[in-house]
C-alpha cells in the first residue's frame, strides 16, 4: 500500500504540531514530516503464548488500513520466548515495527509511558499483548478520532474477567470517580486512542502512577467513550494479583487528589469531638457512683487506634509519592532500543 510521502522531522516539529485557534481551542494539523500517521504501544511481559497471534492480527489489520503506522512493544522484562519473538519480528518488519527493552519488570503503565516518549504518531493507541481487546477494532477507534475527537476511550461491553478482576476493576472505577472527579467509563480498558497533544502532556508530568488513563483523561480536550469487545485472555495468567489491585488502587486515591487525607481529617476531627463527649459522660458515671466494664473502652481504643495506623499509612502514601519525585530516580531503565531511524527509513525507500 502506498503510505504517505514524509520528510525528516525538525526539532520543533512538537511546536509546530499544535495552533492555537482565536478562540482559544486547540487545533492539530496534519504533519507530513517522515513520522507514522498512527503509533501503537503494547507492553508485553510473558506474552509468548499470545505473540504470534496478536503480531499476525495487528499487522494484518494495521497493513489493509489506509493511515500510515508504527508499533512500539515494549518488553517489560520477559523471561520467556518474547525478547526473541520481538528481535525475529524486527528483523522481518523494521518497517513498522519498534521495540524496547528493559532491563527489568518496571510494570504495566511504566512500560506504556516508555512507549509514550518515543513515539513518532500523531495519533497514539494503546493495546494490552493478551488479545482480549481485537486489535481489528482499532481502526474504529481511528475513525471515531476522525469525527473531531482528542481521545477516544474503549469501554468493555462486556467484560470476560473472573468475578474477582471484574468487580475489583469496578470497585476502583467508582473510587477514581468519586476520588478525582473525573469523567470516564472504564479507565482499565487499555484500547484507547490519544491525540499526540494529550500523551506530550502524560510525558511532561512525569508521573509514576499507574493511571496513566486517568491522567490523559484530564488532559483531554474532547473526549469519548467508545464501546469495544473483551474477550476471555485465552493464553497465559492475568499478570494481577489482590496486592497490585490495591497497589493501584491506593496510586489512583493519592495520585490525583488530597481528598483521603482530607477525608481522614475530619474523621479524626468527628471522632476526637465524640471522645471528648464519651469523656464527660464517664467522668459523669463516675462521679455519680455508677460502675462499668471495660469492653466498650477497649473496643473504644481499638477504633482509634485502627485510624491512627491508616492515617499513619496514608501519609506514607503521599510522603513516598513526594519522595520518588524529589529523588528523581528513573522510572525505568532501558537496556536496548530496535528501531529504524526515519532517515534510514526513507532511504530505504529512495
Ligand atoms: N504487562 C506488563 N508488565 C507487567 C504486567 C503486565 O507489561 O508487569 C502487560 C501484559 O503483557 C499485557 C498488559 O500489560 O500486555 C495487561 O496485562 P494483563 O493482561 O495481565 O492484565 P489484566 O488484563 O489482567 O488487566
Ligand atoms: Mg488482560
Amino acid at each position: 500500500m502506498q503510505k504517505k510521502q514524509i520528510q525528516p522531522r525538525t526539532e520543533n516539529s512538537a511546536k509546530k504540531r499544535i495552533a492555537k485557534k482565536s478562540d482559544g481551542q486547540i487545533e492539530f494539523k496534519k504533519l507530513n514530516n517522515g513520522c507514522p500517521e498512527v503509533s501503537i504501544v503494547i507492553p508485553m511481559f510473558n506474552e509468548e503464548e499470545n505473540f504470534h497471534d496478536l503480531s499476525t492480527r495487528l499487522l494484518k489489520t494495521m497493513d489493509a488500513d489506509k493511515r500510515s503506522y508504527e508499533v512500539i512493544f515494549i518488553d517489560d522484562g520477559s523471561t520467556d520466548k518474547t525478547p526473541e519473538m520481538l528481535r525475529t519480528l524486527f528483523k522481518k518488519r523494521s518497517d513498522v515495527v519498534r521495540v524496547i527493552t528493559f532491563n527489568g519488570n518496571y510494570g504495566q503503565y511504566v512500560a506504556i509511558l516508555a512507549g509514550f516518549e518515543h513515539v513518532r504518531g500523531e495519533v497514539i493507541v494503546t493495546l494490552d499483548a493478551d488479545l482480549q481487546n481485537l486489535p481489528e477494532e482499532i481502526p474504529d477507534l481511528l475513525n471515531k478520532m476522525e469525527e473531531g475527537y482528542d481521545l477516544v476511550g474503549g469501554y468493555r461491553k462486556k467484560r470476560h474477567d473472573n468475578w474477582f478482576r471484574t468487580y475489583a476493576s469496578k470497585t476502583i472505577n467508582y473510587i477514581r470517580a468519586k476520588t478525582t472527579g473525573i469523567q470516564m467509563r472504564d479507565h482499565g480498558c487499555m484500547l484507547r486512542a490519544y491525540k499526540r497533544y494529550i500523551i506530550d502532556e502524560v510525558v511532561k508530568t512525569r508521573e509514576t502512577s499507574t493511571f496513566i488513563t486517568a491522567l490523559a483523561q484530564k488532559f483531554a480536550g474532547k473526549a469519548i467513550d467508545f464501546p469495544v469487545t473483551h474477550e476471555e485472555r485465552r493464553k497465559g495468567i492475568s499478570k494481577y494479583n489482590l496486592y497490585k489491585l490495591i497497589r493501584i488502587t491506593f496510586d489512583l486515591m493519592t495520585g490525583f487528589s488530597l481528598a483521603p487525607l482530607q477525608a481522614f481529617t475530619m474523621v479524626g476531627m468527628t471522632i476526637s469531638a465524640a471522645s471528648l463527649v464519651y469523656f464527660f459522660v464517664e467522668v459523669f458515671k463516675k462521679v455519680v457512683g455508677h460502675h462499668h466494664g471495660f469492653g466498650l473502652h477497649f473496643a473504644f481504643v481499638f477504633l482509634l487506634l485502627s485510624i491512627l495506623i491508616l492515617g499513619v499509612g496514608l501519609l506514607g502514601e503521599y510522603l513516598g509519592r513526594t519522595y520518588f519525585t524529589v529523588c528523581n530516580h528513573p522510572r525505568f531503565v532501558i537496556r536496548e532500543i530496535l528501531e529504524k531511524s526515519i532517515k534510514e527509513k526513507e532511504e530505504k525507500k529512495s
